[in-house]
């Protein structure tokens, strides 16, 4: 397993956010969580990139503890995060905010290599790349914070709400790009409200609810499952 958590809890104060959850993210995986809106999915990307403490349970990514590591140990490790809401440096340009997700790196030269990859895939950003980052548009955020997280190189990609707030035909241009990234063999845990997107990207998913993991399993299955059609799927 790349990424093990075990039974891991994380409360904010009093709160409890999340309790027992035990996950595992296969290498090369595209794995999902679902649930609805304050089910644990966020707290739960924030654990894994070490944002949240944990108050039981530990992870482990490549078979070592990292849930006692500071935030930046994790980056460092290859563990990427595309938080909620984008959160790209609004006064910055394109290129600045892609350079940020370098900060890490001493090799110039695979830095370099791997802003010419972004550009690549994603020529929008290219285009745009002397343009501060606040005049772009939703979906060309999406590609920004995306585009900042694999300047780190990473090993493991934790993707949180991408569709949140595009438009359908925007929704499915970030769907292929997470195929695309994945299937260039970068492993991907992706949160997301909307499940039947999230359903059809991944091969495992966990159902958060309240904190509790309800279901896990094949995400074809869970794409099945009754309960899942009903809750999440609007069928
Ligand atoms: P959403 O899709 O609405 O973002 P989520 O599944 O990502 O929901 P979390 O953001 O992980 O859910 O929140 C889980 C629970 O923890 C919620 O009850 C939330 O109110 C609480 N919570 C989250 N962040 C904090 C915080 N900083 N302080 C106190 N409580 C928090």
């Amino acid at each position: 397993m790349l990424l093990e958590l075990r039974d891991v809890a994380v409360n904010y104060g009093q709160v409890s956010a999340l309790r027992h959850l035990s996950m595992s993210v296969p290498d090369g995986a595209i794995v999902t969580i679902i649930g609805g809106n304050g089910a644990g999915k966020t707290t739960t990307l924030r654990a894994m990139s070490g944002l949240a403490k944990l108050a039981t349970g530990e992870i482990l990514f490549e078979g070592e503890r990292i849930d006692t590591l500071p935030a930046d140990r994790i980056v460092a490790r290859g563990i990427a995060h595309v938080p909620e809401g984008r959160r790209i440096f609004p006064d910055m340009t394109v290129e600045e905010n892609l350079r940020t997700g370098a900060f890490l790196r001493r090799d110039k030269a695979g830095v370099e290599s791997d802003l010419d990859k972004v550009y690549h895939r994603f020529p929008r950003l290219k285009e745009r790349r002397t343009q501060r980052a606040q005049t772009m548009s939703g979906g060309e955020q999406q590609m920004l914070a995306i585009g900042r997280a694999l300047m780190a190189r990473p090993k493991l990609l934790l993707m949180d709400e991408p569709s949140m707030g595009l438009a359908p035909v925007i929704v499915e241009e970030i769907a292929r790009i997470i195929e695309e990234i994945n299937a260039d063999g970068v492993p991907v845990v992706l949160v997301e409200q909307n499940a039947g997107l999230a359903l059809d990207l991944a091969s495992h998913a966990y159902v958060l609810e309240t904190g509790n993991l309800a279901l896990e399993g094949p995400a074809h299955e869970l794409h099945d499952n009754e309960h899942v059609r009903a809750a999440y799927l609007g069928i």
